[in-house]
């Protein structure tokens, strides 16, 4: 692609014509099969993706939000209860907690990373909870509810900060919930263990979305639960499966979501590659930090050292955001905004009882953040093109005081 051309915020041609003889033998054996749902080909994936993640199952779902809403639900969320999360998130994260039957309150996030604020979640438990005489449980003052979970999400490619998350929970026996819906592959550094963690293998359970542009994307809608905990692992396989433990047998109340083999065929024969595209994605972060490094007023994401981010977005923050997006778009440069508006000030989240306000830190994001051009195919010329772009903007707009 030349300049010319301008850059497209993604690219989910290249990588499927990379690969596109392998992808359509793989659907073809399925169309010969006749295998759609489940069996052996479901399975493999499912193995493959839990050694991926490094946890013990995995158990394919129909998206997304499937996989929150089956977590939530296996991992013992109660209709009535509280769950914790963040208001900069996908909708998803708070559909499911919704569709569980739960209620869900927010907490702000932190400024660098823009992922749940660990002193935000310790002030809600100390000052917004209480334990109720006799029963010991931990109800949220406001609603009267029991806050039996906390669903941190892994945004942007980034693990949430664990080790205080997971002390927290256990100090106030919370579950934890991961939605690791962007962060296939993202790893931790936990202090407390000594060791690298992988996203989905630290909570009860995790959420994995393969919607397309994910960085694990299928060719269509797909999700995964991953998880440790065989109990949680089977009661997912039911929910999955109009909650029968065998055929027209319901031990509980279940959905339509399973994986289906087409997907999973596909999913299989780009897993392998999954890795090497998260490094080409980091690769691809550490020249737009290179060549970002002039641009006055640009601010660049921010890792931790405890973090290997797997940047599924590049996003970067600049006061005038609005005009500068409109620059791009006039150089050809696709951007996204993940995401323009808080959840807590969606209309359809107002009955939760939120306002303007509410959580400074997201809405101050929400007001900054630009996704920049980020896919494992972009290559340094389309990079440069960006970079120049954006330097060109903050030297129009420096001049301009
Ligand atoms: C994509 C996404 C989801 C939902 O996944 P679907 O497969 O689209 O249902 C949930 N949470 C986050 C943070 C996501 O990015």
């Amino acid at each position: 692609m030349t300049e010319g051309n301008g850059v497209p915020f993604l690219d989910l041609i290249t990588p499927h014509l990379e690969l596109e003889d392998e992808l359509l033998a793989a659907v073809r054996e399925i169309v010969r099969s006749g295998g759609f749902i489940g069996g052996p080909v479901v399975e493999r994936f499912e193995r493959n993706f839990a050694e991926a993640c490094g946890g013990e199952y995995s158990v394919g779902v129909g998206s997304g939000t499937d996989a929150l809403r089956f977590a939530l639900i296996a991992a013992g969320v109660r209709p009535g209860d509280v769950v914790v999360t963040v208001p900069n998130t996908f909708v998803a994260t708070v559909e499911a907690i919704v569709q569980a039957g739960a209620w869900p309150r927010f907490v702000d996030v932190d400024p660098a990373t823009f992922n749940m604020s660990v002193s935000a979640l310790r002030e809600f438990l100390e000052a917004r909870c209480e334990i109720e005489s006799g029963s010991g449980a931990l109800l949220d003052r406001e609603s009267g509810r029991p806050v039996t979970s906390v669903v941190p999400v892994h945004l942007y490619g980034q693990m949430c900060d664990m080790d205080p998350i997971v002390d927290l929970a256990g100090r106030y026996g919370l579950t934890i919930v991961e939605d690791a819906c962007q962060a296939h592959g993202s790893t931790y550094f936990s202090r407390e263990k000594q060791a690298w963690q992988r996203a989905g293998s630290i909570g009860a359970a995790g959420a994995f979305s393969f919607y397309p542009g994910k960085n694990l994307g299928a060719c269509g809608e797909a999700g995964a639960v991953t998880t440790n905990d065989a109990q949680i692992a089977g009661r997912v396989r039911m929910i999955r499966d109009h909650g029968q433990s065998r055929k027209y047998y319901y031990q509980v109340e279940g959905y339509n979501g399973r994986l289906d083999a087409v997907q999973a065929a596909l999913l299989e024969v780009k897993l392998p590659h999954l890795e090497a595209w998260n490094r080409k994605r980091r690769a691809a972060a550490a020249v737009y930090q290179e060549l970002l490094a002039g641009a006055d007023g640009i601010r660049t994401p921010v890792e931790p050292e405890w973090s290997r981010a797997v940047y599924h977005l590049y996003v970067v923050r600049a006061e005038n955001r609005d005009a500068l997006g409109r620059h791009l778009s006039e150089n050809n440069i696709g951007t996204g905004l993940h995401y323009p508006v808080p959840l807590h000030l969606q209309a359809a989240c107002a009955r939760l009882g939120y306002g303007e306000g509410d959580f400074p830190v997201a809405e101050k994001a929400a007001r900054e953040i630009l996704s920049l051009p980020m896919f494992p195919q972009i290559l340094r010329g389309q990079q440069e093109h960006v970079a120049a772009a954006l330097v060109g903007f903050c030297q129009t707009q420096a001049s301009r005081v």
